[in-house]
């Protein structure tokens, strides 16, 4: 059976409720359990493979992918997984930080505008500018009528991109706030995985209900048909790899690519020995 991603896209004027999204779901999925699940992943791989390398031969075609979360929802995990055996030429991951002093001295868009995608390119966004509306509004770092104002700047922004040739889709990952302690307890206990806690993940985290209140009036307010939001239920991270590469795949499937025409006369050269 087909994976439907149009189920976990949000549609213009949906209510986002968060809280009735069951972060440990797995619509659309039909196998029976975690280890066929995981198992599928390799063959998706392998068409998002295919996908790419057209993507990137056509060369014509942009894809933008946004991917935001909570902290610790799985960002990074994900670009490893979906992108995994993807010919890195043509493919980067953006990753947006706190904004530098040079950053700060410009309108937020800035930044980003310069990352977006080329011709033939995939280009990720791990974080982007959705944390303008998101941590600047939670954290009070603009006041309340200049967040306002960007909801409006990010859809024309964006429809600009989709009007100038490049596809874009976004990528909630929805995880619980129990999930989330689970995976900054493992960020804590395992050494390798220390470099990754930063105490000043916990503010956000005191912050919960904030932000999800936040992440809804993204998604209510910037999810358009030309540029659609898509919450991905997170804390089953086999799920979510599955998800986001059918959201991905579907995609590009859809701009129904083709190789460029070969040179003329090819068949009727010879190599020389
Ligand atoms: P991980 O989930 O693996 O920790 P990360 O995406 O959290 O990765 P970090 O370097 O830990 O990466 O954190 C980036 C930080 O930058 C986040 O706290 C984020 O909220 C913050 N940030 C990003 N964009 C902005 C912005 N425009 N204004 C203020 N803070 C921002
Ligand atoms: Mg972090």
């Amino acid at each position: 059976m087909a994976f439907d991603i149009d189920v976990l896209r949000v549609k213009k004027g949906d209510n986002v409720d968060l809280s009735s999204v069951d972060t440990r779901g797995t619509p659309e999925w039909d196998g029976d359990d975690k280890d066929e699940g995981k198992a599928a992943l390799p063959a998706l791989n392998e068409r998002l493979e295919t996908l790419q390398e057209l993507l990137y031969a056509q060369g014509t075609e942009r894809l933008l992918v946004v991917i935001q979360a909570m902290d610790a929802g799985g960002k990074d995990g994900t670009v490893r997984h979906v992108f995994e055996g993807v010919n890195p030429t043509g493919v980067r991951v953006a990753s947006f930080k706190r904004p530098t002093e040079a950053e700060l001295a410009h309108d937020y868009l800035w930044r980003v505008h310069s990352q977006v995608p080329g011709d033939g390119e995939i280009t990720i966004f791990n974080r982007s500018h959705y944390e303008d509306v998101l941590v600047v509004r939670v954290a009070e770092l603009v006041p309340e009528d200049r967040w306002e104002r960007r909801f409006d700047h990010i859809v024309n922004f964006e429809e600009m991109l989709v009007d100038e040739g490049t596809t874009i889709i976004k990528i909630f990952l929805h995880i619980s706030k129990d999930e989330q302690k689970e995976r900054l307890q493992e960020r804590l206990d395992r050494p390798e995985k220390n470099w990754k806690f930063e105490e000043g993940d916990l503010g956000p985290r005191a912050q919960w209900d904030e932000y999800q209140k936040a992440f809804e009036d993204v998604l209510e307010r910037t999810s358009t048909d030309d540029a659609p939001w898509y919450i991905v239920p997170a804390d089953r991270k086999w799920y979510r790899n599955i998800a986001v590469s059918e959201i991905v795949i579907q995609t590009l499937e859809r701009l129904d690519m083709s190789f460029p025409p070969p040179e003329e006369g090819l068949d009727k050269i010879v190599i020389p020995d």
